[in-house]
C-alpha cells in the first residue's frame, strides 16, 4: 500500500534506537525527510547515516528534547514539520511513596508538557497547510496501570486526556492527532525493565524475560519495526479519519474487551 505521504517532513523525537527509531525508520522508507534527536550524538549519528540510505533528507539534533533549549533546537532544525512523533525517555520504576515533587515534575515534563509543547508548536502550521499528522508515543499504562510505573501512569494519563479535547479542535483542519500505546517491545527499556524484575525477585534475566512474556498473550515482545509500520500508517492519507484514538500495540497483554 502506498501510503501517499512521500515528501513530507516529520520530526521524530528520541529516535536514534528503540521505538523512536522504528517510527523513523518506516517514515524515512515511505520517503518522509526527517529530523532525528536523541541525547547522545553518537547512535545518533549511526542512525542518520543508515536511514539515509532511503534517500531522504535526514537531519540529527543532539539535545535532550524535555528542556525547552532542547525543543528550541529540533524545532528550528525541522523546519516545517508535516508529521510530529513525540517521544522521550519513560521514568524511572517505584513505590507509590518513592517518589517526590521533583520526580512528579520530572516525569510530567517528560512524558507529558514536551509533547504539549511540541504540538502546540507544530499544529499551528499544519492547521494553515491543511494537513499534520501527530502520534504521541505513550504505554500500554495509560489503560491499565502498571503499578510500578506511577509516574509514567500519571503523566501520560495527563497527555492523554490533553490530546483527547485538542484533537477535536484541529481534525477539521485535516489534522490528526493519536495516541500509540506501546506494551512491551524489545528495546532497551524492555531490558532495563526485565533487568528491575531480575533484581527484585533474584531471579535471572532470562527468567525475568521469561516471566513477563508470560504475561502476554503473543507470548513474544513486539518489535521496533512493527511498531513503526503502525506509526507510518497512522501518518499516512488513508489515516484521515482517525482522530484522537488510543491504539494498543501489546499483543494482546492488556485483558479488556474495548
Ligand atoms: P529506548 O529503547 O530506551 O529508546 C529511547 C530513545 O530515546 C533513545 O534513542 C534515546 O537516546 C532517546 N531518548 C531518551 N530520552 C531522551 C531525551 N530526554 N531527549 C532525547 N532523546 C531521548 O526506549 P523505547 O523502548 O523505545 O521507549 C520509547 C518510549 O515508549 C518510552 O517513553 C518508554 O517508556 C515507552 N514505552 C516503552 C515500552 C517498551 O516495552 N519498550 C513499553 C511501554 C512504554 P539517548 O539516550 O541518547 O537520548
Amino acid at each position: 500500500m502506498d501510503l501517499g505521504i512521500a515528501g513530507k517532513r516529520a520530526l521524530v523525537c528520541a529516535s536514534s534506537k528503540g521505538l523512536g527509531r522504528g517510527c523513523a525508520e518506516a517514515l524515512a522508507a515511505e520517503g518522509v525527510h526527517v529530523t532525528l534527536n536523541a541525547r547522545g550524538a553518537e547512535a545518533l549519528e549511526a542512525t542518520a547515516e543508515e536511514l539515509r540510505a532511503y534517500g531522504v533528507d535526514v537531519t540529527a539534533v543532539a539535545c535532550d528534547v524535555t528542556t525547552a533549549e532542547g525543543q528550541k533546537q529540533v524545532l528550528q532544525a525541522a523546519g516545517q514539520i508535516d508529521i510530529l512523533v513525540t517521544n522521550a525517555g519513560g521514568p524511572p520504576p517505584g513505590m507509590w511513596h518513592d517518589w517526590n515533587r521533583e520526580d512528579f515534575i520530572a516525569a510530567l515534563d517528560a512524558n507529558m508538557l514536551t509533547p504539549i509543547a511540541l504540538m502546540k508548536a507544530s499544529l499551528p502550521g499544519m492547521m494553515e497547510r491543511g494537513w499534520g499528522r501527530v502520534v504521541n508515543i505513550t504505554s500500554q499504562s495509560v489503560k491499565a496501570p502498571i503499578p510500578v510505573l506511577g509516574l509514567s501512569n500519571a503523566a501520560r494519563t495527563g497527555l492523554t486526556g490533553y490530546v483527547a479535547g485538542t484533537a477535536r479542535q484541529v481534525a477539521e483542519k485535516g489534522v490528526t492527532i493519536n495516541n500509540l500505546l506501546p506494551g512491551i517491545h524489545a528495546t532497551d527499556r524492555a531490558v532495563s525493565l526485565d533487568t528491575g524484575v531480575m533484581k527484585a525477585q533474584g531471579i535471572t534475566m532470562e527468567e525475568a524475560t521469561a516471566q513477563r512474556q508470560a504475561g502476554i498473550p503473543a507470548r513474544r515482545y513486539g518489535t521496533a519495526a512493527e511498531f513503526g509500520a503502525a506509526c507510518a500508517f497512522l501518518c499516512s492519507q488513508h489515516a484521515g479519519f482517525i482522530v484522537g484514538q488510543n491504539i494498543l500495540l501489546d499483543g494482546g497483554g492488556t485483558n479488556a474487551t474495548i
